[in-house]
């Protein structure tokens, strides 16, 4: 049979294995999604830098042209001005300037004057820092060297040098406090006046673009988890389906492989008494329900034990078989010929009229009576008895017709063999 145990076992193993890959799955899953995460936010981040950079530099390059305007200005409002006079007044205005506005992100703004392009200590003398406002007028030095070990200040001085300009990006100790913080700043150098006009931004301060995007992403990932979960179920009940369709079509195949073994006797060819009880049992239902008159008959094979006896076992198995063969050609294949135990048949009809039971019995017995075993060295002819009876209405099952067979071949036996009795 089905072996359910086998399967729910098979089953249970396929459930634990489906459930390790779900958490499997879900792990990998959350790994990447934070990984995911982390990246865009990254991403989001140095998006955010790159845009202060072009902010740093657009700012500085408009305080460029506002100077260019302040001098022409300046020049055409006052021809008698001298150079020396108008940088002053530049100077001034840069200097409110610078201390007055604010920029975005914690931007800050200032000038130093080069006194030496070879570098060195004293190099230069800063002019504007409103962040570090004590140190305006002190001397600087290329010498300085950064937290992280860079010298800003020469760096710097070489940039604008060979180009007019740079970015740079160095560590240094906030102000009053242990905290190393990076900056991020460009500077470029106004020749005309030795003045390098520095902007810069702390990257702390760009972070927060960072945490903005996690939060964002953060929103969605609620839902990607839900879409991942609801994938991985879709998934697993398909699967369990799949298991279960192949496991038990598997053994339905087996199953029905081992009826049939199991359907017919191994010696004459015959159907087992295990298929032939479920036949009957089934035929005897149909008659309950009003569907056919189904006959049944019992046969025995007469004197069987001598001839056993006589002729050999083999020879008994062999003329057990020839009786089968014998029995098939003179029924139909509708009706089943079931080997009873021993040298006992059961054949079950599917149609058969009480008053075809003479002849076909006659038949039968004349049929057998004629097996002809000479060519085994047996010169002696077989015979068998048979008992007939039907179903009836106040049959409560099959054993009912069966006792009733057994007892008309009882008699046939008592009436001298070779004969059938209803
Ligand atoms: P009866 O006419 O009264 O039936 O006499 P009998 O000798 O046939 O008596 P019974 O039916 O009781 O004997 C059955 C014999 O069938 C006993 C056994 O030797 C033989 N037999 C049963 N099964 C097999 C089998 O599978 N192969 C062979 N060769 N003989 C079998
Ligand atoms: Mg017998």
């Amino acid at each position: 049979m089905l072996s359910d145990i086998y399967i729910k076992k098979k089953l249970k193993k396929q459930i634990f294995f489906s459930a390790t890959a779900l958490i499997l799955y879900l792990a990998i899953f959350f790994v990447f999604s934070r990984l995911a995460v982390m990246v865009s936010a990254r991403i989001s981040y140095d998006t955010a830098l790159a845009v202060k950079k072009n902010m740093l530099r657009d700012t500085v390059d408009n305080v460029f042209l506002s100077i260019d305007f302040m001098r022409r200005d300046k020049a055409t409002e006052n021809p008698s001005y001298t150079e020396e006079e108008i940088k002053e007044q530049v100077y001034k205005n840069l200097y409110r300037r610078i201390h007055s506005e604010h920029y975005e992100d914690g931007a800050y703004m200032w000038v130093s004057q080069v006194l030496n392009y070879d570098g060195g200590n004293d190099y230069a003398i800063r002019l504007i820092h409103p962040n570090l406002k004590n140190t305006e007028g002190s001397l600087l030095s290329t010498n300085t060297v950064n937290e992280d070990g860079s010298l800003a200040y020469a760096d710097e001085l070489a940039g604008v040098k060979k180009d007019g300009y740079v970015f740079l990006q160095y560590s240094f100790k906030k102000l009053n406090s242990e905290d190393v913080s990076e900056k991020i700043a460009y500077s470029r150098l106004y020749e005309d006046y030795d003045w390098i006009i520095s902007m810069g931004i702390n990257k702390d301060d760009v972070k927060h673009y960072m945490l903005v995007a996690e939060e964002n992403i953060g929103h969605y990932r609620i839902a990607i988890y839900a879409v991942a979960i609801v994938i991985w179920a879709a998934f697993i009940i398909f699967l369990m389906n799949y298991y279960k369709k192949t496991e038990i079509g598997l053994y339905k195949e087996q199953n029905r492989a081992l009826r049939d073994k199991l359907s017919f006797d191994t010696v004459t060819g015959a159907h087992s008494r295990d298929y032939g009880e479920r036949r009957l049992a089934s035929d005897q239902r149909k008659f309950a329900g009003g569907d056919g008159n189904t006959f049944i008959a019992i046969l025995d094979i007469d004197r069987f034990k001598y001839f056993n006896d006589t002729y050999g076992h083999a020879m008994g198995d062999m003329a057990l078989k020839r009786v089968v063969d014998i029995i098939r050609e003179c029924t139909r294949t509708s009706d089943a010929i079931i080997r009873w135990g021993g040298d006992e048949f059961v054949i079950a009809f599917s149609e058969l009229s009480e008053k075809m039971v003479p002849t076909l019995g006659n038949k039968i017995l004349d049929s057998i009576r004629k097996i002809d075993l000479s060519g085994d060295g047996i010169e002696e002819s077989i015979t068998i008895s048979m008992g007939f009876s039907n179903f009836k209405e106040r049959d409560k099952s099959y054993m009912d017709a069966i006792y009733r067979a057994d007892e008309a071949l009882y008699r046939a036996k008592e009436m001298g063999r070779d004969c059938w009795s209803v």
